[in-house]
């Protein structure tokens, strides 16, 4: 099959026409890779921002495809089901956090396109009980960015509470899901690009923004709470600056550069921080039933398989409008 490799950090990825066919084993099937998102997430496995990945790695974990092929004792999917399959590939099931409903903490937990080889490929491999069926509302390009952007956001949008005026740090593939589910919640949204990047705030106005402008810029009302999704350390005492009292601001990403040295008047009156680590499968269930019921509508920039390094680098320079998303 054809597969994008990675052989060691800060280099460019590299395709391998004949790489074999993965064999699935006990409990897992084979899918036919019909679209696989791009995320920020695999730029900082790229970059060794993330240490240790599996060795030849795969990238992408924001699959979606067709089951081909049932490895021995996988009883839920058959083949030709159309199936999503996340970040979280695997969980303990014994330690405390998988007991306690907190699978997103398993401390042996493994990741698609990280510690197992994932989506940027014709084929993939994945244990049948962390896979989720994918809504008929949506084609396979539209659906892939809901599997990473579209859950770890619902996760970051849970963890937020009721907020009235709602924050949004960094409006790209994550962003412009999540705007459509804070709307549809009733929620207001204000959205901070880079200063000066007016293409982005149109963007986000597009989407229902009531208010979009710079991170640098303050809002025209105090907010309620607010998401992190760029992975800019400064990001968090600016949001803090502008959130009320008793206001959260939620970290979303699973790397971030240094948070600077902030008074603690920012966080004083009850504001909080914290961040949202990977997913459960209760979240995807439930988001992918919203996704659908709303119904979001997701934006693509399509990409074919071979050109991965290309929409890499254009998410790298903030060039995608929405989620890239590569296709065999
Ligand atoms: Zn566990
Ligand atoms: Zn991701």
């Amino acid at each position: 099959m054809r597969a994008i490799v990675l052989d060691s950090a800060n280099t460019p990825l590299r395709l391998d026409m004949n790489r074999p066919l993965p064999e699935p084993g006990a409990g897992q099937v084979l899918i036919r890779v019909r679209a696989c998102g791009v995320c920020r997430t695999d730029l900082h496995v790229i970059d060794g921002e993330l240490p240790h990945p599996k060795p030849a790695l795969i990238p992408g974990h924001q699959v979606v495809g067709i089951v081909e092929q049932v490895g021995p004792g996988a009883e839920r999917l058959t083949t030709g089901d159309r199936v999503g399959v996340p970040w979280l590939s695997w969980t303990c099931g014994v330690c405390e956090y998988c007991r306690s409903g907190r699978e997103n903490l398993c401390d042996n937990a493994r990741f698609t396109g990280y510690d197992l080889d994932g989506g940027y490929a014709d084929y993939v491999t994945a244990d049948e009980r962390y896979c989720f069926p994918i809504p008929g509302a949506f084609g396979d390009v539209a659906a892939a960015p809901l599997l990473c952007a579209g859950l770890i956001g619902y996760r970051a949008l849970r963890m937020a509470g009721e907020a009235g005026r709602l924050g949004i740090y960094g409006f790209g593939a994550v962003a412009h899901i999540i705007a459509q589910v804070a709307r549809y919640r009733g929620q207001q949204v204000f959205a901070f690009t880079k200063p000066g990047d007016a293409a982005g705030q149109a963007f986000a106005r597009s989407l229902g923004a009531v208010w979009a402008g710079g991170s640098d810029e303050r809002p025209p009302e105090q907010l309620d709470a607010a998401l992190i999704f760029a992975p800019v350390g400064g990001l968090v005492p600016a949001a803090l600056a502008v959130t009320e009292k008793g206001g959260k601001v939620v970290c979303a990403g699973i790397h971030m550069n240094d948070i600077p040295a902030f008074p603690y008047r920012l966080l004083w009156e009850e504001r909080t921080i914290c961040s949202v680590a990977n997913l459960t499968r209760r979240d995807g269930e439930e988001f992918l039933t919203l996704a659908a019921r709303i119904p979001l509508r997701t934006i693509t920039t399509k990409f074919h398989l071979s050109a991965a390094n290309e929409a890499l680098a254009a998410l790298r320079e903030g060039r995608v409008e929405g989620a890239a998303v590569l296709v065999p």
